[in-house]
């Protein structure tokens, strides 16, 4: 009889939980995790699935990650198939049916932008990572403006007794963010039409954003790491056209952009992708702070 009385206690106390403890929310990547935290502030637990040095299109559904799917209310991840060699693995081990792909508990990012480098078609037999348009949105600080306003509405949702405040928190990054936006558009004017290479195409959003034009990718095709011929082609391809730096994401291995680096003579930029790709990239703010700063100075240097 005790021990039923103890069980029920134990119910009861897990039932009334939700209504005062954080919102979970469980991010694929460092951005949406701290634009989950720019939106809900205290009114949400979030964290990311990966850090900035890793690869979001290649990650171990491991054991404490798969818990940490289980216990999450909310998933938000990149979607346009970033993190398909994942995420189903990861959702489907979890057996949390609130975050499963169809359900308010999941939102894909890439939903609420509108998509570059999508494929006429598409072969996978050949390793390309990005068969549903380039999924790197995060680096347009347009695409994070919208996935904001519909990140806070699905908050509202999912988290309905604080509505008023993901509304209100929501407003008030806006408006911080467009103000941002527009000082590191203006900022960032002497880099428009300057042709560059990518180790990868982690930066398409940033170029059409700031106008850099993309004259070379290091990697034969996204996801595919290049053979010592295969740079020998781009940097032969770059005499015909060159660009003034080459850009990898901090999670990659730099060796590719550091050889074309010194046999074409150009800069190498690591830029940090996202946030925590750099100390001083700690939130989304100083991500494109960062970002800025590492592209002007090596525009600048002869
Ligand atoms: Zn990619």
């Amino acid at each position: 009889m005790k021990t039923f009385r103890t069980l029920a206690l134990l119910a009861l106390a897990a039932a009334a939980l939700p209504a005062s403890a954080a919102l979970k929310v469980l991010a694929c990547e460092p951005e949406w995790a701290a634009l989950a935290m720019e939106l809900g502030g205290p009114l949400v637990d979030a964290s990311s699935a990966t850090s900035a040095l890793q690869d979001p299109h290649q990650v171990q559904a491991k054991p404490s990650l798969i818990a940490r799917a289980r216990n999450a209310d909310l998933v938000v991840c990149t979607g346009a198939e970033l993190e398909v060699g994942w995420l189903p693995v990861l959702l489907q081990q979890s057996g949390n049916a609130k975050v499963q792909a169809g359900q308010p508990g999941h939102f894909a990012a890439a939903d609420f932008v509108t998509r570059l480098e999508i494929p006429a078609s598409v072969d996978r037999s050949q390793g390309d990572v990005h068969a549903s348009g380039n999924p790197h949105i995060q680096t347009d600080p347009r695409n994070i403006a919208k996935v904001a306003k519909a990140l806070a509405l699905r908050l509202a949702q999912v988290d309905p007794a604080h509505a008023a405040d993901y509304q209100a928190r929501g407003a008030d990054f806006d408006r911080r963010w467009q103000q941002a936006t527009e000082r590191w558009t203006a900022a960032a004017a002497p880099l428009k039409g300057l042709p560059v290479a990518s180790q990868h195409k982690a930066f398409v959003y940033l170029y059409d954003w700031l106008g850099l034009k993309e004259v070379a990718v290091l990697e034969p095709k996204p996801g595919v790491e290049p053979s010592a011929a295969y740079l020998q082609s781009v940097l032969t391809g770059l005499k015909a056209a060159p660009a003034k730096m080459v850009i990898h994401a901090a999670y990659q291995d730099p060796r590719p952009s550091h050889w074309l680096s010194e046999k074409a003579g150009i800069p190498a930029v690591k830029l940090p992708f996202t946030v925590g790709g750099d100390d001083a990239a700690k939130t989304l703010f100083g991500l494109f702070d960062e970002t800025l700063a590492r592209l002007l100075a090596a525009a600048k240097a002869k």
